[in-house]
């Protein structure tokens, strides 16, 4: 009915839920815009969660603060450096917790060990870029159930991670709105129904810009989101719209979809946040506020809906629903079909190679026109030569890692 590893739960809607004991929910990546939010949901139903434990890449101090608040078992900072030659923030860390109990998890795999500990119920997903790609297979590894807003997971490394969470039971549930948007939506059929998704796009803050003048938008401007308060490196991706094609392919390997049945329609507003039209021509679509604990907890309670703590749709305030088409100012979204179509390493390439780009634009480095040159330039000398279409997972590393290269020295 549906693909194996994701799970809408409509076959499971009779199944009683456990209220036994509380979920024991691990938050990878705790510290940025997803992570703080999974907190916030989980402190909103003391009764069906517990914090287990709480990870970051660097921000010990407001790991600190956050673990002195939620008290979970384990925090970890995902700097590499152990508990034998501790970096200055992995030992700030260490004093910070002092005495309280929380036990430190150190060295390269903290976050794999995290994820795959039998005491963990769920994981939540939540570390941006590829670096989050090994804990989430771990965790699907160990069986977990997982709440992913990793899409770069999916977008490297789908043809390892769908599999290997199928192979150990380990169920996906779509954290990003678009796709948690069509995983309630599969709740009114059934996979094999499905004629098309539409994954809504905000259009960023250059909707309505000429493309010369996005050619040099400046970073201020980029970052400056109509709708949605995330990190910045999916922020800068919304603006180029590399978000949507990185969603494009997230979408391919949750929902099983070819690339012609993946549509995207901007619509400025963000109450739509993605629809499924069903082969007999319904489409049903899940709507909200752009808050992202509406997501993230369905990801934790489904098939269940429990009181959340998100803001509601104020329908007086609501002027109007619009739906554009996107046009070819922003060029990213076909390298999202490009991908599903060639697949292979193409995915961790072009993900890859967006990373570094971001980053640069960010640093100030190249215009921002240049982001998704870059990334387009990187995938044709790809398929020239290095091109993988059946790669295993320390290949796929490998394109991640010569792309990286190749974008910084374009
Ligand atoms: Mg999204």
């Amino acid at each position: 009915m549906h693909s194996p590893a994701v799970r809408s739960g409509a076959s499971d809607v009779s199944a009683p839920a456990s209220r036994s004991r509380r979920k024991r929910v691990a938050i990878l990546g705790a510290t940025g815009s997803v992570g703080s939010n999974a907190i916030d949901v989980c402190r909103n139903l003391p009764e069906e969660f517990e914090i287990h434990s709480l990870t970051a890449v660097t921000s010990w101090k407001k790991l600190a603060e956050q673990a002195m608040e939620a008290r979970p078992r384990f925090v970890a900072l995902n700097d590499h450096s152990t508990r034998e030659s501790p970096s200055d923030n992995l030992a700030a860390l260490r004093d910070a917790i002092l005495g309280t109990g929380i036990e430190l998890v150190t060295g390269p795999h903290a976050m794999e060990e995290i994820a795959s500990r039998e005491d963990v119920d769920a994981v939540v997903a939540a570390v941006v870029g590829a670096a989050g790609l090994a804990p989430v297979i771990a965790a699907a590894k160990a069986g977990k159930t997982i709440a992913l807003a990793n899409k770069e997971a999916l977008v490297v490394a789908g043809s390892i991670v769908m599999p290997t969470a199928k192979k150990h039971g380990a169920t996906i549930v779509p954290v990003d709105s678009e796709h948690s948007a069509i995983f309630q939506s599969l709740r009114a059929g059934t996979e094999k129904e499905i004629r098309k998704i539409i994954l809504t796009a905000s259009g960023g803050p250059f909707r309505t810009w000429p493309r010369s003048k996005i050619e040099n938008a400046t970073v201020a401007e980029a970052l400056a989101h109509p709708n949605w308060k995330m990190g910045p490196k999916i922020t800068i991706d919304s603006a180029t719209m590399m978000n949507k094609a990185l969603e494009i392919i997230e979408a391919h390997w949750l929902f099983n979809l070819p690339a012609e049945r993946v549509e995207v329609v901007i619509h400025p507003q963000s109450i739509v946040h993605s629809m499924i039209e069903f082969v007999d021509g319904s489409i049903i679509a899940q709507l909200g506020t752009p808050d992202m604990r509406t997501p993230i907890q369905y990801a934790l309670t489904h098939p269940n809906r429990l009181q959340g703590c998100s803001t509601c749709l104020d329908w007086s305030k609501i002027r109007e629903m619009t739906f554009e088409q996107p046009d070819e100012r922003f060029p990213a979204l076909q390298l999202g079909y490009e991908v599903i179509r060639l697949g292979g390493t193409s995915g961790a390439v072009v993900n890859a190679a967006n990373e570094v780009a971001n980053e640069m634009f960010r640093a100030g480095n190249i215009r921002f026109g240049e982001i998704v040159q870059r990334v387009e330039a990187v995938l044709s000398r790809h398929k020239q030569s290095g091109f993988l279409r059946d790669p295993s997972l320390d290949e796929l590393l490998a394109a991640d890692g010569w792309a990286r290269k190749e974008a910084r020295h374009l």
